[in-house]
C-alpha cells in the first residue's frame, strides 16, 4: 500500500505542520517544533513553561517549482533556575536544521553557499532564480563569506607567486600547497615583508618554489633560513630566450652587414637594379683593393696614381667610409609607393593602368619605372617577400637562428647562411643558450659548472651572471621534482573566479571562492 504524501514529509526534520497555504506565486508552510521543553542557553535548564509564542518567516527548499516560505511559531520559554539571570529565553534548534538567526533553512543555505562558491555572485544569482530561489547576489556573497574558513593543513612545499588584481596597477600574492595541489593563501600585496610574515608562521615549510625576482627570494630566506628554493623553470627557459635575443640586438650592426651583401639574390633583379648591383660590385672591389694597398703602407698620393681614381674617393675608402650597402633606388616612385602598395594589396596589378592612374596624380616617370617595380613585387612575393633591402628586426633573427632548418623558406635560409658564417659569436650564443634549455629539460646537474665557464667570455654573460647570482636556487630547479608552473595554473583559476566577481573581488571574498572551492 502506497503511503499518501504528507506535509511533514517535506518540511525539516523535528517539525510538524500546522498549516499550509498554496497560491499562484508561493507555498506558505506554518510549522512548529515537537519538542515540548527547550533548554536555556546560559544554565542549560530544561524548561517547558511556555512565556508566549511568535513567528519566524524563512525561505527554505521550493516545492513544485515554487518558492516556500516557512513560518515557524515558536516559543519563549521561562527559565526557573534560582540563579540563572535569564528569565525568558527564546527556543533554539538543531543548527543543522535552523541557526539561532538565520532567515533560510540551514539546508537551503548549503545550497546558497555552494551556488555562490562555485559561481561568484551575480551569476549565481541567475541560477538561483530559476530555481525559484529569490536570492539576491549580495546575499549569496555573504553566505560564501560567511561559512568559508581559510584553514589549510600546514604544507611542506609551497609555491609563491604574484597575481594581477588589475594589470600593472596592483599586485597580489598566491601562495600554493604544491603536494595538495590547492591554493592556501591569498595576499593582498607582493611586498617582501608581507611574505615573509606568513613564512615565518610555517616553520615546517622545506621547500619554496618562486619566480626569479628577487623580492619572494628575500622573503623565504629571511623567515625560513633552512627551506631550499626552487627557481622557476619556465621562468629560466624564458629568460634563456630572451638573453638569446638580447645578443642578437647586440651584434644586429654585424648582422646587417653580412646579410645586406648576401640576401642580393641576382635573379630577383630587374634590368635596371642589375646594372647597379654590378656597380655596387665594381665599388665593393676597389674598396678592397685600395684598402689593402693602404695596408700595406702605400701612400694616398701613390694609390690615386696607379688606380685613377679621385684624391677624395680614395680618402674617404682608406678611412672605412665608404663600405656601404646595396640598395635598389627608386627616386622617382618613393612619393608614391604607399599608394601603389594599397593599390596591389587591393588586387591592382597591371603596371600600365597603375602607371596611368600614377600620371593622374602628378608622377612624371616612364610607364617602365612603374613596370619594373611591379615585376618586382610579384618576384618578391614568390620568394616569400624576399627583403632586399631591409635586414629583418632582431626579433626575427633569433626566431630564424632557432627554428629548424627545414622549417625555413628558401630566402630564410640564405639569411640564416650568412649569419652563421659571418657572426661566430652569435651561433655560439646559440649554442650556449640551447645547452642551457637541454640541461633544465634532462636534468643533467653535471653540465652547470662546465656551461657557466663557456658562456663567461660569451655573448650572453649577463643571463650567465644571472644565474650565478641565484645559484643555489637554479641547481634545485634542474634537480628539484618540485615547480612554480602549478602555481601559474592556480592563478589562471583565481583570475576566472575574480571576473566572475565583476570588480567585487575583495580578497576576503576572493580567498573565500578560492581556497574554499578546492
Ligand atoms: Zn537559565
Amino acid at each position: 500500500m502506497q503511503q499518501a504524501l504528507r506535509f511533514s514529509a517535506v518540511v525539516p526534520a523535528g517539525f510538524i505542520v500546522e498549516g499550509a497555504t498554496f497560491d499562484d506565486a508561493a507555498a506558505a508552510i506554518t510549522v512548529r517544533h515537537t519538542s515540548r521543553a527547550g533548554a536555556c542557553p546560559r544554565c542549560g535548564w530544561s524548561s517547558g513553561r511556555v512565556h508566549s509564542r511568535y513567528r519566524r518567516h524563512l525561505l527554505d527548499l521550493p516545492l513544485g517549482g515554487k518558492p516556500v516560505r516557512l513560518v515557524v511559531v515558536a516559543r519563549r520559554f521561562r527559565c526557573d533556575a534560582v540563579l540563572c539571570g535569564q528569565r525568558i529565553f527564546t527556543e533554539r534548534f538543531d543548527e543543522d536544521v535552523l541557526g539561532p538567526r538565520a532567515r533560510r533553512t540551514a539546508r537551503l543555505e548549503q545550497i546558497v553557499y555552494h551556488l555562490g562558491l562555485a559561481l561568484g555572485g551575480r551569476p549565481a544569482a541567475n541560477v538561483a532564480r530559476r530555481l525559484m530561489l529569490p536570492i539576491s547576489n549580495d546575499t549569496l556573497l555573504r553566505a560564501v563569506r560567511r561559512h568559508c574558513s581559510p584553514r589549510f593543513v600546514p604544507p611542506t612545499i609551497v609555491g609563491i607567486d604574484d597575481w594581477a588584481w588589475r594589470r600593472n596597477q596592483r599586485y597580489g600574492t598566491i601562495i600554493c600547497d604544491l603536494e595538495r595541489r590547492r591554493t592556501i593563501a591569498l595576499l593582498p600585496d607582493r611586498e617582501p615583508a608581507t611574505a615573509q610574515a606568513w613564512f615565518a608562521d610555517q616553520p615546517q615549510i622545506v621547500t619554496v618554489a618562486r619566480d626569479r625576482d628577487g623580492c619572494y627570494a628575500l622573503a623565504a630566506s629571511k623567515a625560513l633560513p633552512k627551506a631550499v628554493q626552487v627557481a622557476d623553470r619556465w621562468h629560466l627557459m624564458e629568460n634563456a630566450s630572451h638573453a638569446f635575443l638580447d645578443a642578437v640586438r647586440k651584434s644586429m650592426g654585424k648582422i646587417r652587414r653580412v646579410i645586406g651583401a648576401a640576401t642580393i639574390d641576382p635573379k630577383l633583379l630587374s634590368a635596371a637594379e642589375h646594372l647597379q648591383f654590378e656597380a655596387y660590385l665594381r665599388r665593393e672591389e676597389i674598396n678592397t683593393v685600395v684598402q689593402a694597398m693602404a695596408k700595406e703602407g702605400i701612400k694616398i698620393k701613390e694609390i690615386v696614381r696607379r688606380t685613377g681614381h679621385s684624391r677624395g674617393l680614395i680618402r674617404k675608402v682608406v678611412r672605412g667610409q665608404r663600405s656601404d650597402v646595396f640598395r635598389i633606388r627608386q627616386s622617382s616612385l618613393e612619393v608614391h609607393l604607399q599608394w601603389l602598395d594599397e593599390q596591389w594589396a587591393a588586387g591592382q596589378r597591371n603596371a600600365a593602368a597603375l602607371w596611368r592612374r600614377l600620371k593622374v596624380q602628378g608622377f612624371r616617370g616612364s610607364l617602365r619605372v612603374v613596370s619594373e617595380w611591379a615585376t618586382r613585387r610579384r618576384k618578391a612575393e614568390k620568394v616569400d617577400g624576399g627583403n632586399l633591402t631591409r635586414a629583418p628586426s632582431a626579433r626575427t633573427i633569433a626566431r630564424l637562428l632557432t627554428f629548424g632548418r627545414d622549417s625555413l623558406t628558401k630566402s630564410e635560409t640564405v639569411t640564416v647562411a650568412a649569419i652563421e658564417s659571418g657572426v661566430p659569436l652569435l651561433i655560439e650564443a646559440r649554442q650556449l643558450i640551447a645547452d642551457f634549455q637541454s640541461m633544465i629539460r634532462t636534468k643533467s646537474l653535471a653540465s652547470l659548472e662546465p656551461w657557466l665557464e663557456r658562456a663567461k667570455s660569451s655573448l650572453v654573460v649577463s643571463f650567465a651572471n644571472g644565474v650565478v647570482k641565484d645559484l643555489d636556487a637554479v641547481r634545485a630547479a634542474i634537480i628539484s621534482p618540485w615547480s612554480n608552473g602549478q602555481t601559474e595554473g592556480q592563478i589562471t583559476k583565481l583570475k576566472l573566479v575574480k571576473r566572475q566577481m565583476y570588480g567585487r573581488g575583495k580578497i576576503d571574498l576572493l580567498q573565500a571562492r578560492v581556497i574554499g572551492a578546492a
